[in-house]
């Protein structure tokens, strides 16, 4: 016992050494920033000017206080936070749109969104959209979607049984009991597990915050499995929880169907990153009014402010070392020229596959301490997307504010390990999963954009390998074969969908593919993966868990995004505050805590 209290008092203290220096940085979050929300920006010049911004040279801004790499939201959020404490920030971006997996593009009169169809705990006063309205200036507003948020149909057109799922926690909860009626203990069980891991869950940001040595003292004597058992369950498979709790296999297939938003089987994935994301969404889903590139385009003006930018078409070849074996700039190649930039802080949210075997130079990538984190992770899943434009609004379609996740059969971990295992040739005719959404009907603004048409995305995984010849050929310019290919799945996944809504058939306009190429060479992810690093039970290790940290083994050199904590983009965000809380030797979650509570008493003191 007084052991236990001894090593958490250790821990306290390490912790408050690492977060509290002599002179402290300025805390970006010691007021509140919010103003109220502004009409939607619809001047395509206006976004353009802040959304499209090329890289020059010239438009570099002088002294700076760091680099970033990507501007997916962990590089955005970073770049943001670090932008409220005074840091001016450089963030560089390949693509020609800055938002990485948020940004949005426009085909035919038609708007799709790349990786955003659904956000939870967005409820006013979360800690979550306490972040997001501060590092937005409360521009960015969010549409709750139906209360029905989820539907899960198993089973062919023959057989199939659709499932809903319900947001609000008490609804959350009836909801599946109402459906499942044998089975309330079962559900409660669940529930109650998911809502422990929940309570725990920041244990996993302490271990990836405080000094690894200390990370590693507590997980190599085991002292971490006293501290809680959520780091056992972090390595415990969700197929081994959920077949203990229900004999039932529909239930089973209702409890798992969400692994479809990390990309990995049940009998692989890890019970603690399935509960958060059960949790996640638990009270709801909520999607961006004005659709996903609203996240970008009032980020980009808190950056800004700071005398910091956001430049595309910036394409980072290489991260500079100085002598001393720190990082101290990036080369940027425009055209044939290479241009180098200097600061004393570089961040990466291009992943970490790319960070370490990309852009570092030869001689660092084979430091030990580097392979050690590589040799913790694999590539994830690839990422295959059918983006379709519909004539007609959502209420002529008939289109709901919610998901739906269609699985040929319920026992997944059989169905994924099938088709994981189809060869290129067999793929057409197996795709046996896909998440379905109409992001035009989420979006209270759609209308006012795109009258009289609404969109639908379909999203399901992909081995890189079906593809992989293709990969040196130019985008859009990749032949015959490679478009038969893509075409012929998105055809087989869409005639499933139209048997679902027969009232779609006929409504088609436009049609376009994206395949794991796509995402290689839209959001420059390694391996085309959907959702980062692989999210299996192996980095969900404590070993691994305490070593995907934003502080990397070169000094001055941090990480950002989804390989630090986990994929979504709360996950992403998440990457940002860990990594801003490193560099600016603060603890922020307790700043935006303390935001919160002074906010709350503002509110009290105004309604009373
Ligand atoms: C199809 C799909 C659907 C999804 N649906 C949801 C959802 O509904 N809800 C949810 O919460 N999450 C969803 N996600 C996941 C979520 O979008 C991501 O996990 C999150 O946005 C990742 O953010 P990031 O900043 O880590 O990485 P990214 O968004 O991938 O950003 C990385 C950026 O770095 C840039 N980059 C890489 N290398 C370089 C370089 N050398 N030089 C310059 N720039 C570089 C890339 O171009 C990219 O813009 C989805 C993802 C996908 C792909």
């Amino acid at each position: 016992m007084w052991l236990y209290v001894g090593l958490l008092l250790v821990v306290y203290f390490v912790f408050h050494k690492v977060f509290r220096r002599s002179s402290p940085s300025v805390n970006p979050f010691s007021g509140d920033t919010r103003r109220p929300p502004q009409p939607l920006v619809t001047d395509p010049e206006a976004r353009k000017r802040l959304i499209h911004k090329g890289f020059t040279a010239d438009k570099v801004p002088e002294n700076l206080d760091a680099i970033v790499i990507g501007s997916g939201i962990g590089g955005l959020s970073v770049a943001a936070i670090l932008a409220k404490a005074g840091k001016r920030v450089l963030v560089l971006e390949q693509h020609d749109q800055a938002g990485g997996c948020c940004h949005t593009f426009i085909k035919k009169g038609f708007e799709f969104d790349v990786g955003i169809h659904y956000i939870g705990e967005l409820y006013e006063r979360s800690f979550l959209r306490t972040l997001v309205d501060q590092i937005t200036d409360g521009q960015l507003q969010w549409a709750k979607m139906d209360d029905v948020f989820d539907n899960v149909i198993l089973g062919d057109q023959q057989t199939q049984r659709i499932y809903q799922v319900c947001g609000g926690n008490q609804n959350y909860r009836n909801c599946l009991k109402t459906q499942f009626p044998q089975e309330t203990e079962a559900i409660d069980k669940f529930l109650e597990l998911v809502k422990m891991i929940s309570k725990k869950i920041s244990l996993l940001v302490i271990i990836k915050m405080v000094p690894l040595l200390l990370a590693r003292f507590l997980i190599r004597s085991g002292i971490i499995h006293w501290i809680s058992s959520i780091f056992k369950l972090a390595s415990t498979p969700l197929s081994d929880v959920v077949n203990k709790l229900t004999e039932n296999k529909d239930l089973r297939a209702v409890m798992c169907y969400i692994c479809g938003d990390y990309g990995v089987m049940p009998k692989e994935a890890s019970f603690v990153m399935h509960a958060t994301i059960i949790q996640h969404y638990q009270n709801g889903a909520w999607y961006p009014k004005g659709g996903a590139s609203e996240i970008a385009f009032h980020i980009i003006p808190v950056i800004k402010k700071s005398g910091g930018d956001v430049l595309m078409r910036a394409p980072v070849q290489c991260i500079l070392i100085n002598k001393d074996g720190q990082a101290c700039g990036v080369t940027v190649k425009k055209g044939k020229e290479e241009i180098n930039l200097f600061a004393p802080v570089v961040i990466s949210d291009a992943g970490i596959f790319n960070t370490y075997e990309r852009l570092l130079p030869h001689e660092l990538r084979s430091k030990p301490a580097i392979q050690a984190q590589l040799s913790m992770i694999r590539h994830g899943m690839g990422g295959f997307s059918v983006f379709i434009g519909l004539d007609g609004s959502k209420e002529e379609l008939g289109l709901k504010a919610g998901n739906y996740w269609f699985y040929r059969e319920n026992n997944f971990d059989e169905l994924f390990s099938k088709y994981f295992a189809l060869s290129k040739e067999d793929v057409a005719e197996g795709c046996p999963f896909m998440f379905v959404s109409f992001p035009s009907a989420k979006d209270p603004a759609w209308d006012e954009r795109f009258a009289g048409k609404s969109n639908m995305v379909i999203v399901t995984l992909a081995q890189y390998e079906w593809f992989e010849e293709w990969k040196d050929e130019r985008v859009k310019k990749r032949g015959e074969d490679y478009e038969n290919f893509k075409m012929d799945i998105a055809r087989r996944l869409l005639d499933r969908v139209t048997e679902y809504f027969p009232q779609l058939k006929d409504r088609i306009e436009y049609i376009r593919v994206g395949t794991p190429l796509s995402h290689e060479f839209y959001i420059a992810s390694s391996h085309g993966e959907i959702y980062g690093a692989n999210h299996d039970v192996s980095r969900f290790a404590p070993e691994a868990i305490a070593s995907l940290r934003a502080k990397t083994p070169v000094k001055n050199l941090y990480l950002t995004g989804q390989d630090i904590f986990s994929c979504g983009f709360t996950g992403a965000i998440h990457g940002g505050v860990i990594c801003a809380s490193r560099v600016l030797h603060r603890n922020l979650y307790n700043d935006i805590k303390n935001l919160k509570k002074k906010m709350k008493k503002a509110n009290e003191k105004k309604e009373s």
